[in-house]
């Protein structure tokens, strides 16, 4: 498969190989215990299946494998019984683009016709994932393209490790490598909010970090919430991943304009529960996300507010330089600002890195990301066919 340029993308990879057949199970994100069943189900008793499901998770997750007839550790007639009744299939991928930076952003199609985004960001020998977790989000950040769009739907577990199975194909890193990954860290931190959603990211996310599979570590795995406080403790606790928090203002006040969610569990309950985050600690500290938005939030007096704000947490601040998008009704702060906030926040003994903007020039950088899904009307004909194909929008 080829990719497009800067600016340019591929649409339609109908000759892509193993598109989803909608009449088979897909046996992606499945955990083990759902795989065995599935086994069992074609057959195999259930002692053998625990075995087969071991296999098959082998195949799957260490190997990469999208067609049964590669299982070699599979008897001839278990294959075939499996490709009869499952698949492996990835979504379509409607859309690739490549950034002059080298940022790839995939816009994937599920098997009902709805998109979500995800997007490599290589560094120089690694790189991070950025996965999204829903259809559209239901935030309404201000600041955020996702936010423009509605809440189409969740992701389910095998949608959102499909993003990652799909980054790995296309950079061919199967089997999964022991070290020197290109692919090194996923970050939730796409489409939509990963803790309204938390049950498939759950999932998902324990697939990833299984060591009979893919293998991610959780010290290279991030989630970012716009602040859900009461599963913020929960997602320490089950999954121990490192946790990002969507700040952005300093008062209740600012923050209930640009993040409606701030209303319903403002500063005071975030940081509570970003104090009781459990693993959180000078190695591991809690990333603080500011989007820097020119004479809103990015005065000397925020970032003094911001660090007494915190006080007592271990913590980094990331700078985020704001990405325009289409109609977007902030400016990006100007250099200078930024630098006088970040010396501000270093001084107090914070890390303050300002992050690069990466894929700006086709819109995959932090909050550029949409998709034209839709939520279907609701009118009883309606539900039952299926949605409009997207339209294709031309990116310049
Ligand atoms: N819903 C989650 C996951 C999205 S992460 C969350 O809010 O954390 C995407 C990050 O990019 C968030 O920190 C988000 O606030 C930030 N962001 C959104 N729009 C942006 C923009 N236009 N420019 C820079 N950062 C933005």
């Amino acid at each position: 498969m080829e990719i497009a340029g800067a600016g340019t993308y591929i649409t339609g990879m109908s000759e892509a190989s193993a598109l989803e057949p909608a009449d088979r199970v897909s046996l992606i994100g499945m955990d083990r215990a759902e795989l065995a069943r599935a086994v069992a189900e074609i057959g195999e008793s259930e002692k053998a299946a625990k075995l087969r499901a071991k296999q098959l998770w082998h195949w799957i997750y260490h190997h990469g494998v999208d067609d049964f007839a590669r299982m070699s550790s599979l008897n001839g007639p278990l294959r075939q019984a499996l490709a009869d009744a499952y698949t492996l299939a990835r979504p379509e991928i409607a859309r690739l683009q490549k950034s002059t930076d080298g940022t790839r952003k995939w816009l994937l199609r599920f098997i009902d016709g709805q998109e979500a985004e995800s997007v490599f960001i290589p560094e120089e020998d690694r790189g991070a994932l950025c996965m999204s977790a829903q259809v559209g989000c239901t935030l309404s950040c201000r600041f955020c393209h996702t936010g423009t769009q509605r809440m189409v739907r969740n992701l389910d577990a095998r949608e959102i490790i499909s993003q990652f199975l799909v980054a790995r194909d296309s950079y061919g890193e199967w089997p999964s490598p022991r070290d020197g990954r290109m692919i090194s860290n996923i970050v939730m931190m796409g489409m939509g909010e990963p803790l309204f959603n938390y049950d498939n990211v759950a999932k998902a996310i324990r697939i990833a970090m299984d060591r009979e599979g893919l293998s991610i570590s959780r010290r290279r795995i991030t989630l970012s919430t716009a602040g859900v406080a009461p599963l913020i403790e929960r997602c320490g606790a089950e999954l121990g991943v490192g946790l990002a928090i969507s700040l952005h203002a300093v008062t209740d006040d600012l923050r209930d304009e640009l993040m409606p969610i701030n209303r319903k569990y403002p500063l005071a309950a975030l940081l509570d529960a970003c104090r009781r985050y459990p693993g959180a600690t000078n190695a591991r500290r809690i990333t603080f996300e500011y989007v820097m938005l020119k004479g809103i939030n990015d005065s000397p007096a925020d970032a003094k507010a911001l660090v007494q704000l915190i006080a007592g947490i271990p913590a980094k601040i990331n700078l985020i330089p704001f990405n325009a998008w289409p109609g977007a009704p902030y400016e990006c702060s100007p250099t200078e600002d930024i630098a006088r906030f970040a010396a501000i926040v270093n001084k107090a003994g914070y890390s303050s890195p300002v992050r690069a903007p990466r894929g700006r020039d086709i819109l995959a950088a932090c909050g550029q990301l949409r998709s034209h899904s839709m939520r279907a009307p609701r009118s009883a004909g309606a539900a039952k066919s299926p949605p409009p194909p997207a339209p294709r929008a031309a990116i310049s």
